[in-house]
């Protein structure tokens, strides 16, 4: 029986980022993953791989859009999605090597199975071949992410029925496919499938998408999904779900309609992945969705059992897995203890064009009754920096009046998710909107279009000023 100073469980975002952590830091440190390939659901399922089908996707609508004569580059019926995202594939076979050197290097044990605890110290692990191990460990970290919610009396077991996970696996790109549910994953598979030319529809109960996104850049993502031929039907709850004869799945949605797809993928909402863990009976509480309720400090209701990450629940991003991951450590081994500073965590979403945020929204400032400030930019800075089919675009910043300091940022557009991190810098220092204005910005560049938001921000203010002078 091992025993360790801390043990992490899941192998993904949080855990390897806690493990190497606290190796570094001279603990006796084991990880424990139950896959055979360690890696996280962002390896695998996540950003890369979707990231990789989108990279592609607009290298094929580069060709379509701005042809040449005698090169064809159409998607040849049959293609499966596996050869589609043959690099992807490389780069996921490759992330297990690389995770294991890292852990190597950093000196923590590795171990493969399935956890179960024993008692609030005391894991077993239900190992390969039928072997069973027991760790225990002064400090656990639990970290092991969200998988796909399942909706009951819906039968994955039928091949065109998939969840997000399953989605990469398809033998064949669907001619026709419905996305149910307009999340993030949801939104960024429509928008994805929909540029190489397969039919898309998009349903949700809700009648906007992505709940939390700044209304202004929901427009935009909602006018470029449409231009690129995405069947968007909000409002619209399903009412059955059936085999079609011929193949694929009929969908009838409440308002009456049916259509007849050939892949129905589910991405409506996710769920803590505890259910084998044993949790109830060492007393760490989770939620109705499966997620582990911690303080603000990631700590459980039993003092040395930490959790980070998805696990953890909402806004499920790797940025925050690690951020959590890391503040946990520090906390539960008395290393500059400090809390996640959820503010200036930022978001991205990979849709068509993609979209950034960090900070406050407008709506959340004018809900806490700041006196806000808006600059709006446009963000195509020259044909030559353009990607195709990430040609749209613009930029909002939100400062408060009158100390003209930067509160929230939210771009849609080529380069959103690397630029936003400007605004998460100049929002961590207190950084005014004279920053942009007077600060050198290379051009032409996407970042640019910071400077020109600032500066319609500085005439509103302008003209604000004016008015209250002369009334
Ligand atoms: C399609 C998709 C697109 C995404 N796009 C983005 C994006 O653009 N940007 C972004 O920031 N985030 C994105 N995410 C979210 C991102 O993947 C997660 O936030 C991140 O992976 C969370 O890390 P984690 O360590 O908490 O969990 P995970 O990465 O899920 O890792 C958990 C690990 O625990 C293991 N495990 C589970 N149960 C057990 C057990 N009982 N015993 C042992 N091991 C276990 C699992 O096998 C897994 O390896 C996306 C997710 C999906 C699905």
């Amino acid at each position: 029986m091992g025993s360790y100073e801390l043990i992490c469980v899941g192998c993904g975002v949080a855990g390897q980022h806690a493990a190497a952590r606290a190796a570094a830091a001279g603990r006796r440190v084991a990880i424990i993953e139950r896959s055979a390939a360690p890696g996280s659901t962002l390896a695998k399922a996540g950003a890369p791989p979707s990231r990789s089908i989108r990279e592609t996707a607009l290298l094929l609508a580069a060709h379509r859009d701005h042809s040449i004569e005698g090169i064809n580059m159409r998607v040849p019926a049959g293609l499966s999605i596996a050869q589609f995202v043959a690099r992807c594939l490389q780069a996921q076979t490759n992330a297990p090597i690389r995770i294991n050197d890292e852990l190597e290097q950093s000196g923590a044990d590795t171990y493969q199975g399935d956890v179960q605890f024993i008692d609030e110290h005391t894991i077993e692990l239900a190992r390969a071949g039928g072997r069973v191990d027991r760790l225990i460990g002064e400090h656990i970290l639990l970290a092991t992410g969200s998988a796909p919610h399942h909706h009951s009396g819906v039968d994955f077991s039928n091949p065109c029925i998939v969840d997000a996970d399953e989605m990469l696996k398809l033998p064949s790109i669907p001619a026709d496919l419905t996305v149910f549910g307009a999340g993030m994953i949801g939104c960024e598979y429509a928008c994805i499938l929909a540029e190489i030319g397969v039919r898309v529809r998009l349903l949700d109960p809700h009648d906007h998408l992505m709940p939390g996104l700044d209304p202004d850049l929901r427009r935009v993502l909602v006018r470029s999904m449409l231009e690129a031929g995405v069947d968007l039907q909000l409002g619209a709850d399903l009412r059955d779900v059936e085999p079609a004869r011929g193949g694929g799945v009929s969908v009838q949605i409440e308002r009456g309609a049916v259509y007849h797809t050939d892949v129905l993928m589910y991405a409506s909402g996710r769920r803590g992945a505890t259910s084998s863990l044993n949790l109830q009976q060492i007393g760490v509480e989770t939620d109705k969705y499966g997620y582990i309720i911690v303080d603000d400090q990631g700590r459980t209701a039993i003092p040395h059992i930490y959790a980070a990450g998805d696990v953890t629940g909402h806004p499920s991003l790797a940025g925050e897995a690690l951020s959590q991951a890391g503040a946990a450590v520090d906390q539960m081994f008395s290393l500059t203890p400090r809390r996640v500073n959820e503010d200036l965590l930022p978001m991205c979403l990979c849709t068509i064009p993609p979209i950034a945020m960090v900070g406050m929204t407008e709506a959340q400032a004018r809900q806490q009754n700041i006196n806000v400030m808006v600059g709006r930019a446009g963000l195509t800075p020259c044909r030559d920096r353009r990607t195709f089919g990430d040609e749209k675009g613009f930029m909002k910043l939100i400062f408060e009046y009158p100390s003209r300091r930067l509160l929230g940022a939210a771009i849609i557009g080529a380069e959103a998710p690397e630029i936003i991190h400007i605004a998460q810098a100049v929002i961590a220092h207190d950084g005014t909107f004279d920053y942009f204005i007077d600060a050198g910005f290379n051009t032409p560049t996407f970042s640019a279009a910071y400077q020109r938001a600032a500066l319609d921000c500085a005439m509103a203010v302008a003209r604000r000023e004016a008015e209250s002078r002369a009334a």
